[in-house]
C-alpha cells in the first residue's frame, strides 16, 4: 500500500492502525471471512468439509487444530511441484525456512506475497510509533543482517530463510528507504558467499558512513552482540582498509570487493580518528555511540531467547535506548511494538488484528498432571478450549493459534504469550518462551524460561568476578540413575572454584517448579551438573548450522541439546574443561 512512497506518513499509518484495532472483533469476522473465501475451495480445506462457510463458529467446528506435522505433507507437495490449489487459492510463489534452532531442524513454510504485504505493514506501524519518540533524520542503518542462500525445490520453487525472502523483495527497500532506515552496505554484502567476509563488510560500511548511521540494527540481537565482539578483535584490520583504500584479502569474494572498491577510498583521517576512539574506550562500554555519535537507538528482537544478551548490549550500547522489533515467526507476523520506550524486559506487542486470524488457547498449569504416578513428558498444561483475539483475559497465558493467507489453518505456533493489557480492543502480548519443555526426567517441567531465569540468577554470582556467561545451553542426562539435568556455561573468563561451585548450586535451587524440588528432595533426579566449556565452544556451534545452511539472521542458540542432534552435542561434549555436580540438596 505504501510502496513507493518518499517518506511515510507516520500519523496516517498511527490513524489507520487505530481504526483497525479499536473494532479488532470485527475486522477479525473479515479477516477470516477473506482467509477463507480466497482460499475455502483448497484441497486441506474441502477435505474438512467446510463447504463455503466463513464464519468463524463454522470454522472452528469444522476445522481441527493442526501442528507443521500435519501440514508438511501439503507443504511437500507444494514444494515438490504441484500447482493445485493445496493448501491455498493462488499460487505459493517461494517456501521459506524457519530457523531450526528450536526444533533441531529447519522447517518447510509456505511464502507469498500476502506475509510480503504484512511484513510491510507491521514494519511500517511500528515505527510510526518510533518515530515519534525517536525520530529520525535523513540518515542510514548499520544493520547487521545476511541473505541465505537459496536454492530450488525439486519443483522449481525458489527456498530460502524468510528473511530472505523478505529482503529480495523490491517492496523492503522502498520502506526501508521511507523509514530512513536504509541499509548501509550494498546488497553484494547482504547477499555475500560468506557470512564472516559479509560481517567485516558491514562493520567497514558502518564506520565509513558513521556520520549518518541513525540506527544499529539486527533481526535478532544475538547478531548485534556477534557484530560489536567481532569489532573488538579486528578493528585494527578495518582501520588499516580505511587508511589504505584497500579491502583486506580476508574478502575473497568478487562481487562483494566489486561492490566495497565503490564506497572504500583512502581516508588516513578516519582511520586516525577511530583508532583513538577504540583505543580510548574501556573495555568497550558504550562502544556503539563513541563509533557511531548519531545512532538514536538500537534495534532488534531483543525479547524471549534474545534476553540473556541484553546485559551485553547495554555494555556496547552505552546509554542509548534499545528498542525492541516485532512479534513474528516465519509462519507469519502477530504483533507491533507500539510502546516503543519500555525496556525489553516489559516489551509488548500489539496484535495486527486484519494479517492473520488469531486464536489462544488459554494454559493454566494443571495440578492434577503433577500427581507422582503421571508422567510427565505430557502436557504442561491443561487443554482448554482456544477463545478469539478479544475474549483473552490480562494477565493469563495462553498458547497462540494463526490462521494466515499464507496456507497455515489454526495452526499451533508453539508459542506462550501473555497478555498485558490492550491497545483498544487488540491485546498486548508480552512473548514468554516456546511451548515445548526443555528439561523433564519425571515429573519435573521446566521451560526454556524456567532455564533463562535459573541462568540469571547463577551468574549473578559471577559479577564481583567480572566475569559474565557468554551463553549456555542444556541437556539431560540420563545414561545413569537417577537421570539429572546438565548445564552448559561458556565463561568470558576464569572464575574461583568457589565461585563456580556456588553458582553451580545455585542453578539447581532455581529450578523452583514443584516437580523438580520434589525429586531432587528424595534424589529420584541427580544433582544438577554445570559443565564449563572453553571459550569459543558456542562459536562453533554457530558454525555447525551455518555449515549445516541455517541463516545468521535467524539464529538463535538451542537452549536445549537432545541426543537427536548429535553434531552439536558432540561440539560441547568434546570442549567441557571442568564439570561440578551441584550439593544443594545434599
Ligand atoms: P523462526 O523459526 O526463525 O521463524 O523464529 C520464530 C520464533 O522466534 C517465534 O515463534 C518466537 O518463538 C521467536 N520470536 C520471534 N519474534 C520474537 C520476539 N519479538 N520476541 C521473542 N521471540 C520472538
Amino acid at each position: 500500500m505504501l510502496e513507493n512512497m518518499e517518506e511515510l506518513n507516520h500519523e496516517d499509518v498511527i490513524k489507520e492502525f487505530n481504526l483497525l484495532t479499536k473494532d479488532a472483533e470485527r475486522v477479525q469476522v473479515e479477516t477470516l471471512r477473506r482467509i477463507l473465501e480466497e482460499n475455502g475451495n483448497t484441497e486441506y480445506l474441502n477435505s474438512f468439509g467446510l463447504n463455503g462457510r466463513t464464519d468463524p463458529a463454522s470454522f472452528k467446528a469444522f476445522v481441527p487444530l493442526s501442528t507443521h506435522k500435519d501440514l508438511e505433507p501439503y507443504i511437500q507437495r507444494i514444494a515438490d511441484g504441484d500447482a493445485s490449489p493445496v493448501l491455498t487459492g493462488k499460487p505459493i510463489t517461494a517456501i521459506s525456512l524457519s530457523s531450526g534452532t528450536t526444533q533441531g531442524k529447519p522447517k518447510f513454510l509456505p511464502f507469498n506475497d500476502e506475509l510480503v504485504k504484512s511484513t510491510m505493514q507491521i514494519f511500517q506501524t511500528s515505527y510510526a510509533f518510533r518515530n515519534r519518540e525517536f525520530p529520525l533524520k535523513n540518515g542510514k542503518a548499520l544493520q547487521f543482517i545476511y541473505g541465505s542462500k537459496q536454492f530450488k525445490t525439486k519443483g522449481g520453487l525458489p527456498a530460502s530463510t524468510a528473511t530472505t525472502n523478505v529482503y529480495r523483495c523490491s517492496q523492503f527497500k522502498n520502506t526501508m528507504q521511507s523509514m530512513q532506515s536504509q541499509c548501509c552496505s550494498p546488497d553484494e554484502v547482504i547477499f555475500g558467499p560468506s557470512f564472516d567476509q559479509s560481517l567485516y563488510c558491514h562493520l567497514l560500511c558502518g564506520v565509513i558512513y558513521r556520520e549518518e548511521i541513525q540506527v544499529v540494527s539486527s533481526t535478532f540481537a544475538h547478531s548485534i552482540i556477534h557484530a560489536f565482539r567481532t569489532f573488538e578483535q579486528i578493528w585494527e584490520e578495518l582501520c588499516t582498509d580505511i587508511e589504505e583504500g584497500v579491502l583486506s584479502s580476508r574478502v575473497t569474494s568478487q562481487s562483494v570487493r566489486n561492490a566495497m572498491s565503490k564506497i572504500l577510498k583512502p581516508d588516513p583521517e578516519l582511520a586516525d580518528l577511530i583508532r583513538k576512539k577504540c583505543k580510548g574506550l574501556n573495555d568497550w562500554r558504550g562502544a556503539i555511540p563513541v563509533i557511531f555519535p548519531n545512532v538514536k537507538y538500537v534495534y532488534g528482537i531483543l525479547t524471549g531467547s534474545m534476553e540473556p544478551y541484553l546485559k551485553k548490549l547495554r555494555h556496547y550500547a552505552g546509554t542509548l535506548p534499545l528498542v525492541c522489533a516485532d512479534y513474528g515467526s516465519s509462519e507469519g507476523w502477530i504483533g507491533a511494538n507500539v510502546n516503543p520506550k519500555l525496556p525489553p524486559e516489559y516489551a509488548t506487542f500489539a496484535v495486527l488484528p486484519d494479517i492473520g486470524y488469531f486464536e489462544f488457547i488459554p494454559l493454566r498449569e494443571n495440578q492434577e498432571d503433577q500427581k507422582p504416578e503421571k508422567t510427565a513428558a505430557t502436557l504442561l498444561y491443561r487443554e482448554l478450549e482456544p477463545v478469539g483475539l478479544t475474549e483473552v483475559k490480562v494477565g493469563e497465558e495462553y498458547e497462540i493459534i494463526v490462521t494466515s493467507f499464507a496456507g497455515l489453518y489454526r495452526y499451533r505456533l508453539g508459542d506462550v504469550v501473555k497478555v498485558m493489557g490492550f491497545y483498544n480492543s487488540t491485546p498486548e502480548l508480552q512473548f514468554v518462551c516456546r511451548r515445548s519443555l526443555i528439561l523433564t526426567v519425571n515429573i519435573d517441567k521446566n521451560t526454556e524460561k524456567d532455564l533463562q531465569l535459573s541462568v540469571e540468577a547463577a551468574s549473578k554470582l559471577l559479577v564481583n568476578e567480572s566475569i559474565e556467561v557468554v551463553d549456555f545451553t542444556s541437556n539431560v542426562d540420563v545414561s545413569s540413575e537417577p537421570g539429572h539435568y546438565v548445564i552448559f556455561w561458556e565463561l568470558s573468563g576464569e572464575a574461583k572454584e568457589d565461585v563456580i561451585t556456588e553458582c553451580c548450586n545455585c542453578l539447581d535451587r532455581s529450578f523452583i517448579d514443584a516437580g523438580y524440588v520434589g525429586s531432587r528432595k528424595i534424589n529420584a533426579i541427580g544433582a544438577l551438573e554445570l559443565r564449563i566449556v572453553r571459550k569459543g565452544t558456542f562459536q562453533k556451534i554457530l558454525q555447525h548450522y551455518l555449515n549445516h545452511g541455517a541463516a545468521f539472521s535467524q539464529f538463535k542458540t538451542p537452549r536445549f541439546v537432545g541426543p537427536s542432534n548429535g553434531g552439536v552435542l558432540n561440539i560441547l561434549t568434546d570442549n567441557v574443561v571442568k564439570s561440578y555436580f551441584s550439593t544443594a540438596f545434599s
